[in-house]
């Protein structure tokens, strides 16, 4: 195993990792669109929720705004009445009424004061919530734009990589893959792994001396002892 055979098999390891990645895009991409679309119908719920209660509200003043000139009329009819009255009887009852009328006037126009003030705050909500609903979209839009294109280059991509791949393998020796897609298969993709501080970087196993000149002569494919893993050497170890 040359030198140029562990750069090889190194550069295998990075294509199926390459490859690895674009298969599991394919699941997260669809679901990081799904996020970004639901975040702006929430910012586009939330401004629709504020524009129905500002919508109820008026609608409530403009009933109170209504009470409170029929109430007046009434109140203006049983104040003309009071002046032609001819018994005790009569006064008393007319008397209740005003006052009753009086205390409906009353209650109507803190209905109105509330009414307009949750009006101002419901405007002002809604300006914030249209701010905030513009950035999302904003935001969002442009994520969203690279994500659909990045789905609609993944098997492009992948095509591209497994030539990478198929390139490679044809280069290298037939014995050297077997052995490199057995341990990839068995551990999940780090096959090639690099001796650092006399041990195994795969599972940390100390190598033996002799078999650490061996990994550096780098005449054949030496796995570990102890995890399977091709070792190759690359730096001080
Ligand atoms: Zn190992």
């Amino acid at each position: 195993m040359g030198n140029n055979a562990v750069e090889m098999l190194l550069k295998l390891q990075g294509v199926d990792y390459q490859l690895i990645e674009l298969e599991r895009s394919k699941d997260y991409l669809p679901d990081m669109i799904t996020t970004l679309e639901a975040g702006i119908r929430q910012a586009e719920s939330e401004l629709a929720g504020s524009r129905d209660q500002l919508e109820a509200t008026r609608l409530d003043n403009k009933r109170l705004e209504l009470r409170v000139r029929e109430k007046s009329s009434e109140l203006e009819r049983l104040q003309k009445q009071m002046l032609v009255i001819k018994t005790n009887k009569e006064y008393d009852a007319l008397a209740r009424e005003i006052e009753h009328a009086t205390a409906e006037i009353s209650a109507s126009e803190e209905g109105i004061l509330q009414a307009l003030e949750s009006i101002e705050t419901l405007e002002k909500q809604i300006g914030e919530r249209q701010t905030r609903l513009d950035e999302v979209k904003s935001t969002n839009g442009v994520q969203l734009e690279s994500i659909r294109g990045e789905i609609n280059s993944v098997g492009d991509k992948i095509r591209i990589k497994e030539d990478e791949r198929h390139n490679i393998i044809v280069r290298l020796d037939e014995a050297m893959v077997a052995t490199y897609e057995r341990v990839r298969k068995g551990k999940g993709g780090g096959a090639v792994v690099f001796v650092r501080n006399k041990a195994c970087t795969g599972c940390h196993k100390t190598l033996p001396p002799q078999l650490i000149q061996e990994i550096r002569r780098g005449e054949r494919i030496i796995t570990c002892d102890s995890c399977g893993r091709i070792l190759f050497w690359a730096e001080e170890g």
